[in-house]
Protein backbone atom coordinates (compact mmCIF):
# COMPACT_ATOMS: atom_id res chain seq x y z
CA UNK A 1 0.00 0.00 0.00
CA UNK A 2 1.39 3.18 -1.20
CA UNK A 3 0.53 6.85 -0.24
CA UNK A 4 0.32 9.02 -3.40
CA UNK A 5 -1.01 12.52 -3.76
CA UNK A 6 -2.26 13.80 -6.53
CA UNK A 7 -2.77 17.57 -8.31
CA UNK A 8 -6.05 18.08 -9.97
CA UNK A 9 -6.95 21.52 -12.12
CA UNK A 10 -9.27 22.83 -14.59
CA UNK A 11 -9.25 26.00 -16.38
CA UNK A 12 -12.31 25.49 -18.99
CA UNK A 13 -16.15 25.54 -18.04
CA UNK A 14 -17.36 24.53 -14.75
CA UNK A 15 -13.59 24.31 -13.53
CA UNK A 16 -14.95 23.29 -9.75
CA UNK A 17 -17.04 20.66 -11.72
CA UNK A 18 -14.37 19.11 -13.83
CA UNK A 19 -11.97 18.81 -10.52
CA UNK A 20 -15.10 17.40 -8.67
CA UNK A 21 -15.67 15.01 -11.32
CA UNK A 22 -12.10 13.75 -11.15
CA UNK A 23 -12.52 13.13 -7.62
CA UNK A 24 -15.33 10.90 -7.78
CA UNK A 25 -13.43 8.90 -10.75
CA UNK A 26 -10.22 8.50 -9.09
CA UNK A 27 -12.77 7.19 -6.37
CA UNK A 28 -14.94 5.00 -8.60
CA UNK A 29 -11.72 3.83 -10.31
CA UNK A 30 -11.12 1.11 -7.77
CA UNK A 31 -7.32 1.75 -7.79
CA UNK A 32 -7.40 4.11 -4.98
CA UNK A 33 -8.46 5.18 -1.64
CA UNK A 34 -8.99 9.25 -1.32
CA UNK A 35 -8.22 9.42 2.53
CA UNK A 36 -8.15 13.42 2.38
CA UNK A 37 -9.09 16.28 0.03
CA UNK A 38 -7.85 20.19 0.01
CA UNK A 39 -9.88 23.15 -0.33
CA UNK A 40 -10.42 24.18 -4.14
CA UNK A 41 -8.10 27.54 -5.16
CA UNK A 42 -8.36 29.53 -7.61
CA UNK A 43 -5.14 30.21 -9.09
CA UNK A 44 -2.88 32.46 -11.81
CA UNK A 45 -1.89 30.45 -14.54
CA UNK A 46 2.24 29.53 -14.90
CA UNK A 47 3.55 28.90 -17.84
CA UNK A 48 1.77 28.51 -21.51
CA UNK A 49 -0.12 31.06 -23.04
CA UNK A 50 -2.17 33.65 -21.60
CA UNK A 51 -5.37 31.89 -20.42
CA UNK A 52 -8.09 31.58 -17.92
CA UNK A 53 -7.22 31.28 -14.23
CA UNK A 54 -7.65 27.93 -13.26
CA UNK A 55 -9.36 26.17 -9.84
CA UNK A 56 -6.61 23.53 -8.69
CA UNK A 57 -6.64 20.98 -5.28
CA UNK A 58 -4.53 18.04 -4.37
CA UNK A 59 -5.87 14.63 -3.11
CA UNK A 60 -3.68 11.91 -1.11
CA UNK A 61 -4.91 8.42 -1.61
CA UNK A 62 -3.69 4.88 -0.44
CA UNK A 63 -3.29 2.95 -3.15
CA UNK A 64 -2.38 -0.66 -4.57
CA UNK A 65 -1.48 0.55 -7.80
CA UNK A 66 2.00 0.57 -9.36
CA UNK A 67 3.10 3.98 -10.05
CA UNK A 68 2.85 3.47 -14.00
CA UNK A 69 -0.72 1.69 -13.83
CA UNK A 70 -1.95 5.09 -11.81
CA UNK A 71 -0.54 7.05 -14.26
CA UNK A 72 -2.32 5.08 -17.01
CA UNK A 73 -5.87 5.82 -14.45
CA UNK A 74 -5.13 9.18 -14.38
CA UNK A 75 -4.37 9.61 -18.12
CA UNK A 76 -7.85 7.20 -18.22
CA UNK A 77 -9.91 9.93 -16.36
CA UNK A 78 -8.61 13.09 -18.04
CA UNK A 79 -10.25 11.82 -21.78
CA UNK A 80 -12.95 10.40 -20.06
CA UNK A 81 -13.71 14.14 -18.60
CA UNK A 82 -13.12 15.59 -21.46
CA UNK A 83 -9.92 16.36 -22.15
CA UNK A 84 -7.96 16.26 -26.36
CA UNK A 85 -4.74 14.41 -26.69
CA UNK A 86 -3.07 16.95 -28.96
CA UNK A 87 -3.24 20.88 -26.71
CA UNK A 88 -0.83 23.13 -26.40
CA UNK A 89 2.00 22.61 -23.68
CA UNK A 90 0.30 24.37 -20.34
CA UNK A 91 -2.62 25.45 -22.49
CA UNK A 92 -6.22 25.31 -21.20
CA UNK A 93 -7.36 22.25 -20.10
CA UNK A 94 -10.48 20.68 -19.07
CA UNK A 95 -8.95 18.75 -16.52
CA UNK A 96 -5.36 17.93 -15.62
CA UNK A 97 -4.30 15.23 -13.26
CA UNK A 98 -0.78 14.57 -12.02
CA UNK A 99 0.81 12.34 -9.89
CA UNK A 100 2.58 14.93 -6.80
CA UNK A 101 4.19 12.07 -4.96
CA UNK A 102 4.14 8.46 -4.47
CA UNK A 103 5.55 6.97 -0.94
CA UNK A 104 9.24 8.49 -0.80
CA UNK A 105 9.61 7.13 -4.13
CA UNK A 106 11.70 8.96 -7.35
CA UNK A 107 10.30 7.78 -10.52
CA UNK A 108 12.35 8.82 -13.87
CA UNK A 109 10.73 6.40 -16.64
CA UNK A 110 9.73 6.95 -19.76
CA UNK A 111 6.57 9.22 -19.61
CA UNK A 112 6.47 9.89 -15.56
CA UNK A 113 8.94 11.73 -13.35
CA UNK A 114 7.55 11.32 -9.57
CA UNK A 115 7.88 13.76 -7.23
CA UNK A 116 6.30 15.83 -10.01
CA UNK A 117 9.59 17.62 -11.19
CA UNK A 118 7.87 21.14 -11.29
CA UNK A 119 5.82 21.20 -8.09
CA UNK A 120 8.60 22.32 -5.90
CA UNK A 121 7.93 25.96 -7.89
CA UNK A 122 4.33 26.40 -8.12
CA UNK A 123 2.32 27.86 -5.57
CA UNK A 124 -1.14 26.12 -6.89
CA UNK A 125 0.18 23.01 -6.12
CA UNK A 126 2.19 23.69 -2.92
CA UNK A 127 -0.58 25.54 -0.94
CA UNK A 128 -3.09 22.92 -1.59
CA UNK A 129 -0.54 20.23 -0.58
CA UNK A 130 0.08 21.94 2.10
CA UNK A 131 -3.17 22.63 3.29
CA UNK A 132 -3.84 19.13 3.65
CA UNK A 133 -0.40 18.17 4.92
CA UNK A 134 1.82 21.09 6.47
CA UNK A 135 4.94 18.77 6.89
CA UNK A 136 5.16 16.73 4.07
CA UNK A 137 8.95 16.36 2.27
CA UNK A 138 10.13 14.68 -0.52
CA UNK A 139 12.49 11.74 -0.83
CA UNK A 140 15.28 14.35 -0.55
CA UNK A 141 14.15 15.27 3.15
CA UNK A 142 13.31 18.96 2.22
CA UNK A 143 10.12 19.90 3.45
CA UNK A 144 7.58 21.17 0.58
CA UNK A 145 6.71 24.21 2.89
CA UNK A 146 10.55 25.29 2.40
CA UNK A 147 9.52 25.86 -1.46
CA UNK A 148 6.76 28.05 -0.77
CA UNK A 149 8.37 31.53 -0.42
CA UNK A 150 10.18 31.34 -3.56
CA UNK A 151 7.32 29.48 -5.96
CA UNK A 152 5.46 30.84 -8.73
CA UNK A 153 1.83 32.28 -9.26
CA UNK A 154 -0.58 33.87 -7.27
CA UNK A 155 -3.44 31.45 -5.05
CA UNK A 156 -6.77 32.21 -3.69
CA UNK A 157 -8.94 30.20 -1.61
CA UNK A 158 -12.40 29.08 -4.09
CA UNK A 159 -14.45 27.40 -2.06
CA UNK A 160 -14.19 24.53 0.61
CA UNK A 161 -14.38 20.96 -1.01
CA UNK A 162 -17.32 20.30 0.90
P1 LIG B 1 2.18 19.10 -16.56
O1 LIG B 1 3.15 17.99 -16.33
O2 LIG B 1 2.79 20.45 -16.31
O3 LIG B 1 0.89 18.88 -15.85
P2 LIG B 1 1.02 18.11 -18.92
O4 LIG B 1 -0.15 17.66 -18.12
O5 LIG B 1 0.71 18.74 -20.24
O6 LIG B 1 1.89 19.11 -18.10
O7 LIG B 1 2.02 16.92 -19.14
C1 LIG B 1 1.50 15.72 -19.57
C2 LIG B 1 2.52 14.58 -19.60
O8 LIG B 1 3.40 14.59 -18.49
C3 LIG B 1 1.78 13.28 -19.50
O9 LIG B 1 1.58 12.76 -20.78
C4 LIG B 1 2.66 12.38 -18.65
O10 LIG B 1 3.15 11.28 -19.37
C5 LIG B 1 3.80 13.25 -18.24
N1 LIG B 1 4.13 13.08 -16.83
C6 LIG B 1 5.38 12.91 -16.34
N2 LIG B 1 5.38 12.79 -15.02
C7 LIG B 1 4.08 12.88 -14.62
C8 LIG B 1 3.46 12.83 -13.36
N3 LIG B 1 4.15 12.65 -12.22
N4 LIG B 1 2.11 12.95 -13.31
C9 LIG B 1 1.40 13.14 -14.45
N5 LIG B 1 1.94 13.21 -15.69
C10 LIG B 1 3.28 13.08 -15.78
MG1 LIG C 1 -0.37 16.97 -16.19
Amino acid sequence: MMITYIGIGSNVGNRSGFCRDAVAALEESGGLKIEALSSLYETTPVGGPPQRSFINMVARAFTELEASALLKTCHMIERRLGREGSEIRWGPRVIDLDILLYGEESIDELGLLVPHPRMRERRFVLVPLLEIDPEVAGPDGVPYADSLPGAEGEVKLAEPFS
